[in-house]
């Protein structure tokens, strides 16, 4: 193994303890840029899962009787560490992760954004009154913690994504177990770190890795975990969500893959459509569950589309992310690059024609060029399964009904954009996309103080906004008299 000293140890963290590997079975963690393994996770045993659930349980009462005010004290003071922190961090992101280190910065940033946000938000955790029907009744309605909870989130975006669950949770009084993606592991532990350091109490935030079916099987049947949160691939998310009926109903968000369409009407604004896509597209290599893919855009600006959208992607320069001039990085891990190698073969083989990109971009690391496939037929393989990758599809249409029944077409429905200077369109466009975030001439559609999540197959429950912080709260209706 050739470790790198900016990479830092790998540990577990329960009931306030880090720990080391010991005996403990690893799992190298590989640096997408170049190929070469720079640490080793450690992999929790049944017994450390057990110890996890058990601390989460322990801390449960404490925390949820610490006032919100203090709580959010601490959730604070932890964003603070990781603003302090964000070099340390986002060097480690990258590391592990492959993104350029300048997207690795904003993410920190925006994840101790994340955590103010829902430090303040806890402490609106209100209930309501009823007035009542019953003369000399009170009916009050109040919010109460749901419980020890069980996290599992994926490699691609492995601070903010975390951020999102355990601040929210932590925030309205829940304890968590959580077990990140092993491929990126680094990052999680480092919001792991900012939490301890700001004085949480032992046991509110543990973090465990090991083989994933095993972890969510052991944790989720636990019967101190009541509610379970995912993000991640539609495949899994359906195997968990199974888990968490048969644990006993217990309440689950699931943020599922999507397969976004675009909109590009007649009376768009081409360049700002470009541009704004473009930059959407390739962040963080395409490994984006909001990536903007399917483009479907009006026959009469559809090649002058594909020209600007293919110049501007074959501009981006592609390279290790600790390189500054770096726009775009390597995929973070080999199962990626085989993907596109297939899905471009896939539509090429089937008619499509390949404006840019289309082939791996070096002898080594898990690089992909930026991809354009233009005229992509409906049966092709990237139509109907999330590329998850740096690839943009075209397609033309000529109607609003036909653009629409394409974007609607798929079993997904997480982000969907449109771009059109027509208010009447635009207005009509937001009302029909089966969809759970639509951006209208712009791709804003992720922010703390905003409801994040999908519908159909993209998974239910949303993070992020006050219906972030209802995904962790139980409704209680009290009757006195
Ligand atoms: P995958 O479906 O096996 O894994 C997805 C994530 O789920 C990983 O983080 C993995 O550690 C975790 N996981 C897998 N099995 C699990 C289990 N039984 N219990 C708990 N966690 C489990 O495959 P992959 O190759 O890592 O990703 C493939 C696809 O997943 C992508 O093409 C994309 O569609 C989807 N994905 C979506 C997101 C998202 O943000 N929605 C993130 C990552 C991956």
């Amino acid at each position: 193994m050739t470790a790198d000293a900016r990479y830092g140890a790998l540990q577990l963290f329960v009931d306030g303890r880090w720990l080391d590997a010991g005996d403990r079975v690893t799992e190298d963690v590989i640096n997408p840029a170049t190929g070469e393994a720079i640490g080793a996770v450690p992999h929790a045993g049944r017994d450390d899962i057990e110890a996890a659930a058990q601390a989460a349980e322990r801390a449960f009462r404490p925390w949820k009787a610490l006032p919100a005010y203090d709580r959010a004290k601490i959730l604070r003071k932890a964003a603070d560490l990781m603003r302090e922190r964000v070099e340390t961090i986002a060097v480690r992101m990258v590391l592990e992760q492959g993104k350029p280190i300048l997207e690795a910065r904003q993410e920190v940033m925006a994840a101790a954004d994340i955590f103010d946000w829902t430090a303040d938000e806890g402490r609106r955790t209100y209930g309501r009154i009823v007035p009542s029907r019953v003369p000399g009744a009170r009916w009050m309605v109040t919010k109460e913690p749901v419980g020890p909870v069980a996290a599992f989130t994926p490699w691609n975006i492995p601070v903010i994504i975390p951020a999102r669950k355990i601040s929210a949770a932590l925030a309205v009084g829940c304890t968590m177990v959580i077990k990140p993606s092993e491929e990126t592991p680094a990052s999680v532990l480092e919001i792991a770190r900012a939490l301890d350091d700001a004085g949480l109490p032992k046991g509110v935030l543990n973090v465990v890795y090991g083989v994933p079916a095993q972890v969510s099987q052991q944790l989720i049947a636990h019967p101190a975990i009541r509610k379970i949160t995912f993000t991640g691939s539609t495949g899994v998310g359906m195997q968990l969500a199974r888990l968490a009926a048969e644990a006993g109903v217990k309440r689950a968000t699931m943020e599922l893959g999507g397969h976004a369409p675009v909109l590009v009407f007649e009376d768009a604004d081409l360049d700002h459509a470009v541009r704004s896509m473009v930059a959407a597209k390739y962040r963080n290599a395409g490994q984006v569950c909001v990536s903007p893919t399917r483009f479907y855009v009006h026959e009469s600006l559809h090649d002058r589309f594909v020209e600007s959208f293919a110049s501007a992607a074959t501009a981006i320069r592609v390279g290790d992310g600790l390189d500054p001039a770096t726009g775009m990085g390597p995929l973070a891990n080999t199962r990626r690059v085989a993907a596109m190698e297939r899905l471009v073969a896939d539509a090429v083989g089937r008619g499509a024609r390949l404006a840019a990109g289309g082939e791996r971009g070096a002898n080594r690391g898990s690089f992909f060029q930026p991809t354009v496939l233009a005229d992509v037929p409906v049966e092709a393989q990237a139509m109907n399964e999330e590329p998850f990758g740096p690839m943009a599809i075209t397609s033309r249409f000529s109607s609003f009904d036909e653009a629409i029944g394409q974007a609607n077409r798929l079993p997904f429905g997480l982000a969907s954009y449109a771009f059109t200077t027509s208010s009447r369109t635009a207005a009509m466009v937001a009302d029909a996309l089966e969809a759970g975030m639509v951006g209208l001439n712009n791709n804003f559609i992720n922010m703390p103080e905003t409801p994040f999540g999908g519908i159909k197959q993209s998974g239910y429950g949303s993070e992020g906004g006050t219906e972030g912080m209802d995904a962790y709260l139980t409704t209680k209706f009290v009757s006195q008299t």
